[in-house]
């Protein structure tokens, strides 16, 4: 059997295995994201070579959500440098869930660009003129990182602009304390548009790839952010990108993820796959029950571990 059949026997394997599994709920906070179907299951992996590998739904598109937040802090680092956007944003585990209050004490910097007060910072901070509007270069670098033009969902976004009070909240009260470089208002509005960005398994395979390729997608072969970036990104979605299970995940998975609300779940193995799985039954921590089930095996059967020497 060749490389890629043994690829594409493994994801289908691991689909079937985990495609009965019928726990966990579609989120619902967000009204439009509970009507997803909740058999979709996709899988996705993309080789370091370019080649993408899917099983299952992974052509079906669903909303980027949280998993937009490591690719917007990418922009932003690019933007601004690793300083000064640690001034405004930490990169400390928070050990708390997605959209709690994770404020530093004194300073009201949040914790970290992966829960959901970090991210709207983060999204702050991608300059905003008129040439050069913040959501079209988030927009742009999005697309860059999936290697195809992404638009968004309005539907999704009309949804969470709708009823996003608790991240508006955040960010007036991160303004108070002059952690915030910009209106409110603004900010969460951009913010929950980049959380509606349409893609597929397919596409989040290829974005998590191209950090694990050091920032250059593997299948377009263009670069999108530089290697330090990359690695940044990376560190930073290995110690916070599953919030309160980021300890467990490295512990038992060992690799650098992000999770979103929607069901979408990316894991990147430097310098050897970017995975992605979809399905949006989620469990308490607002995680895809059989995309985790899954990356973990995936992770076991590649022996992806970073901490392992093989
Ligand atoms: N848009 C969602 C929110 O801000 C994203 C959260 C998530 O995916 N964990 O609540």
């Amino acid at each position: 059997m060749s490389a890629s059949e043994a690829v594409t026997d493994t994801l289908r394997e691991l689909h079937g295995r985990f495609a009965g599994v019928r726990e966990g709920q579609p989120a619902d906070y967000i009204p439009e994201l509970a009507r997803a179907v909740s058999d979709d299951f996709g899988l996705a992996l993309v080789s370091m070579d370019g080649h993408a590998y899917g099983a299952g739904a992974a052509d079906t598109p669903f909303t980027l959500q949280s998993v937009s937040k490591p690719f917007v802090y990418a922009l932003a680092l690019t933007a601004l440098g690793l300083d000064e956007v640690t001034r405004w944003v930490g990169a400390e585990p928070s050990g708390e869930a997605f959209n709690a209050i994770s404020l530093e004490h004194g300073t009201g910097r949040p914790a970290n660009a992966m829960v959901n007060a970090g991210a709207i910072v983060t999204t702050a901070l991608v300059p905003d003129t008129r040439e050069a509007p913040a959501f079209q270069s988030i927009l742009t670098c999005l697309s860059r990182f999936a290697g195809r033009k992404l638009d968004v969902d309005e539907g999704v976004y009309g949804s969470e602009a709708a009823t996003g009070d608790r991240n508006r909240a955040l960010a007036y009260l991160i303004r108070s304390t002059g952690a915030l470089p910009v209106d409110p208002v603004a900010a969460v509005d951009t913010y929950f548009r980049q959380c509606a960005v349409r893609v597929t398994a397919l596409d989040l395979a290829v974005m998590a790839a191209t950090l694990a390729h050091g920032g250059v997608n593997p299948v377009t072969g263009e670069r999108v952010v530089s290697p330090e970036v990359a690695a940044q990104v990376l560190a930073v979605m290995a110690t916070c990108g599953m919030y309160d299970s980021s300890g467990d995940w490295l512990l038992r998975v060992g690799l650098p993820a992000k999770s979103g609300v929607s069901g979408g779940l990316i894991a990147a193995g430097p310098a050897r796959f970017g995975l992605a799985a979809y399905s949006p039954l989620l469990d308490a921590a607002g995680t895809s029950v059989r995309g985790h089930a899954a990356l973990a095996a995936l992770s076991e059967r590649f022996g992806l571990h970073l901490m392992r020497n093989p």
